[in-house]
């Protein structure tokens, strides 16, 4: 089968052909419907060797598809059902594990396909080393849902985890209004209506799409967003602002429009870092940087989908032409999420 594959440290990924795997007890190929290309595997293909683990690997940690074969001792699922990957694959076993967070596994530490160590889902083919990790995608067509398993599901916990915070009248920041960002403005307007929701990039094209997606306002990234974050808060600031970018000039502005009591979520790998001193971030405004999400949050994440109250803008490619989909999505060119589809 052809797979996209990293084969040098800091080079492109590129297409090569591959053995289809086979599966073993308790595991299930999957037959790749749509592979999410994530502005991650841009930073994992400038990685430097000792963060790839053993090369070559299959990238692709956004995955949807089919089930083509189940292993020996696997029950639950039938060849053609259509599923959804969850990535970050932990050992079951830990105590996070048997939380359903296996993303903060103390084993594996939640490293899934397509990010080195396993083959990810940019192939025809994709081998789950357990069924726990698949779920049942109902009416929803993989090619179009795969997103929901990273962009989806990512932002979905960095919202759930401060809830808490948007009441009433509250205010939302998503700076960085790409794949991740658009689909956390949809995810905020599902879970708290009652917030204002604020989406701030660099680029006229995402602002626009922000606003479709449920924005009620969409702001240049710059002093004048911060300026006009404090006209809109009285002053105050945001109760929440999630940094889909995490380079300096985001970070610092993220902490300059979060408030005090609020909460400053890092989301994007951008290498950025955050200076912290007794003023900034305002006082008691906590800061997380989470990843990924939880197994049962997934779940929930595909109900909205169901529910159309999420849709990722999705623009399909086939895998021969996967390496211009990552050029395009490094341009800025790509309007939500460039999705493979071998
Ligand atoms: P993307 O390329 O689709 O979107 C990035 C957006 O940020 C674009 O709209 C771009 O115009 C905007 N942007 C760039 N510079 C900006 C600036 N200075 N100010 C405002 N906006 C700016 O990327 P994506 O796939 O949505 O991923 C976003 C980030 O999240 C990446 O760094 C990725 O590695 C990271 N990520 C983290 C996790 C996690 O678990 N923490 C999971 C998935 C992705
Ligand atoms: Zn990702
Ligand atoms: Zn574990």
């Amino acid at each position: 089968m052809k797979a996209f594959q990293i084969v040098e440290p800091q080079k492109p990924a590129e297409l090569r052909e591959v053995p289809v795997p086979e599966a073993g007890p308790g595991q299930v190929l999957v037959k790749i419907g749509g592979a999410g290309a994530c502005h991650s595997d841009l930073h994992l293909m400038e990685a430097p060797p000792e963060r790839l683990g053993r090369l070559p690997f299959t990238i692709g940690h956004e995955n949807a598809g089919w089930v083509e074969t189940l292993g020996p001792g696997v029950t639950g699922f039938a060849p053609g059902d259509p599923v959804i990957v969850y990535g970050p694959w932990g050992c079951g076993l830990c105590a996070n594990c048997r939380e359903g967070r296996e993303n903060y596994c103390q084993t594996t530490g939640g490293l899934g396909g397509g990010l080195g160590g396993h083959h990810g889902g940019m192939a025809e083919y994709l081998l789950v080393p357990a069924s726990r990790f698949l779920l049942p995608l109902g009416t929803l067509d993989p090619r179009e849902a795969a997103p929901l398993s990273d962009a989806g599901l990512t932002s979905y916990h960095a919202v759930k985890r401060s809830l808490h915070l948007l009441g009433p009248g509250s205010t939302a920041v998503v700076i960085g209004a790409g794949g991740l960002g658009q689909m956390a403005i949809q995810i905020l307007r599902a879970l708290s209506a009652a917030t204002t929701v604020v989406a701030v990039d660099t680029a006229a094209d995402k602002l626009e799409i922000a606003k479709r997606m449920g924005a009620d306002e969409a702001l240049v990234s710059g002093d004048q967003a911060v300026t006009r974050i404090k006209d809109m808060t009285r002053g105050q600031g945001a109760q929440l602002v999630l940094d889909m970018v995490g380079v300096d000039p985001t970070l610092r502005m993220a902490a300059q429009m979060a408030r005090v009591l609020g909460h400053l979520t890092i989301v994007g790998l951008g290498g950025g870092a955050l200076p912290v001193d007794f003023l900034s971030p305002p006082h008691e405004c906590s800061v997380a940087a989470p990843y990924w999400g939880f197994i049962p949050e997934l779940m929930e994440v595909v109900t909205l989908a169901q529910q159309q109250k999420i849709k990722m803008l999705v623009e399909h490619f086939p895998l021969e032409r996967a390496g211009e989909a990552y050029q395009l999505l490094h341009d800025g060119k790509i309007q939500g999420r460039a999705v493979i589809t071998p």
